[in-house]
C-alpha cells in the first residue's frame, strides 16, 4: 500500500487491479513501436508489457484522510458487476474492501465519495450487491457527482437506442446512489472544504472534474482520466480511445499539466503505473514526468 503526505494530509492508494490490460496500439491512435524505444528507461516494466503489447494501467482509488474526515476519490470497477463489454472486468472479484480495511477504514467511516467522472472504472464500488439489489457501499457518505456527466449519461441511458450506457454501470453504480438520496450534484468550480476543491475539465467526458488538494502549501492534483498513462505527459495531444471530445480533452490535459508544472502539485492520476504519481516539469513545448 502506497501512502503520500501532502502537507498535513495523508493520501493512500487503494488498489483494485494492476496488470497489462489494454492493447497500447488500440488504446492510443498515436501509438507506435518507436515510442517504446524512446521511453524504455521509465516505461518498462511498470507502464508497458512488451511481451503482450499491452499498457499496464492500474485501477485504484485514492483515500484521503484529513483529521477525522475520510474521503474517497474514484471507486474502480467493483465486485460482481456484469460487464460484458470488458471481459477482464466482468463479474470481477477483488479484495478492494479488505484493502480499504487494511488502510484502517470501514465503509461506514467514509464521509465523502468523489467521482472524477462517471465511467465504469470510477464508480464501481459506489454500490455493492446485497440480496440481489445494488445498495450504496458507503451508507453515511455523500457522493459528489458532476451534474454534466450525470445528465449526459441519464439521457443516453433512458433512451432504448443508446441505453444501458457505460456497460450497465450507470444503472447499477450511479442510479441506486441517487435513489438513496446520497448524491450531491456539482457544476462549475467549487470546494468541498478548506482543503479540497474541484473544477470542470471536460473532454474525456462532458462533465469530468479535476480535484485539487491543498494543505500547508503542499498541493496534489487528482486528474482522473484527463491523463491515463504517463506517456501523455510527454505527448499531451494524445487522446485515448475513450475520450469523448478530442479538442477539449487535449485542452484540459494541457491545463492540468501546466498547473502541476507551475505550482509543483503532485499529479495523482487514476491509472498511472508504479510509482502511480509524479511531478511534472515543463520541457520545451511539452512536459516530462519526474517519478
Ligand atoms: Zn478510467
Amino acid at each position: 500500500m502506497q501512502s503520500f503526505e501532502i502537507g498535513t494530509v495523508t493520501v493512500t492508494r487503494i488498489e483494485e487491479t494492476y496488470e497489462p490490460n489494454f492493447e497500447a496500439a488500440k488504446f492510443f491512435a498515436d501509438w507506435n513501436p518507436a515510442v517504446v524505444e524512446t521511453h524504455r528507461d521509465w516505461m518498462l516494466p511498470h507502464h508497458y508489457d512488451p511481451a503482450s503489447g499491452m499498457l499496464k494501467l492500474s485501477v485504484h482509488s485514492w483515500l484521503i484522510r484529513i483529521g477525522t474526515k475520510t474521503i474517497l476519490i474514484d471507486t474502480c470497477v467493483g465486485n460482481d458487476k456484469a460487464r460484458a463489454h470488458r471481459p477482464m472486468w466482468h463479474l470481477l472479484r477483488t479484495p478492494w474492501l479488505e484493502r480499504l480495511a487494511a488502510a484502517g477504514v470501514t465503509p461506514e467511516q467514509v464521509d465523502v465519495v468523489m467521482c472524477t467522472h462517471l465511467h465504469v472504472d470510477h464508480i464501481g464500488w459506489n454500490t455493492r450487491l446485497d440480496n440481489g439489489r445494488w445498495v450504496p457501499t458507503f451508507p453515511n457518505a455523500k457522493y459528489v457527482f458532476s451534474r454534466e456527466d450525470y445528465e449526459h449519461y441519464l439521457a443516453l441511458d433512458s433512451d432504448p437506442k443508446t441505453g444501458p450506457v457505460n456497460g450497465g454501470s450507470f444503472r447499477d453504480s450511479v442510479l441506486p446512489v441517487v435513489e438513496a438520496g446520497l448524491a450531491q450534484m456539482v457544476s462549475g468550480p467549487g470546494s468541498l472544504d478548506e482543503y479540497l476543491s474541484y473544477a470542470p475539465a471536460p473532454g474525456h467526458t462532458p462533465g469530468t472534474i479535476a480535484i485539487e488538494l491543498q494543505a500547508k502549501g503542499a498541493r496534489a492534483s487528482f486528474c482522473g482520466d484527463i491523463l491515463h498513462h504517463a506517456i501523455q505527459v510527454f505527448h499531451p495531444q494524445w487522446n485515448s480511445f475513450a475520450c469523448a471530445d478530442q479538442a477539449l480533452a487535449r485542452q484540459s490535459r494541457r491545463k492540468v499539466l501546466e498547473h502541476c508544472a507551475g505550482s509543483g502539485a503532485l499529479l495523482m492520476p487514476a491509472h498511472f503505473g508504479a510509482p502511480f504519481v509524479c511531478r511534472v516539469e515543463a520541457e520545451g513545448k511539452g512536459f516530462r514526468p519526474r517519478f
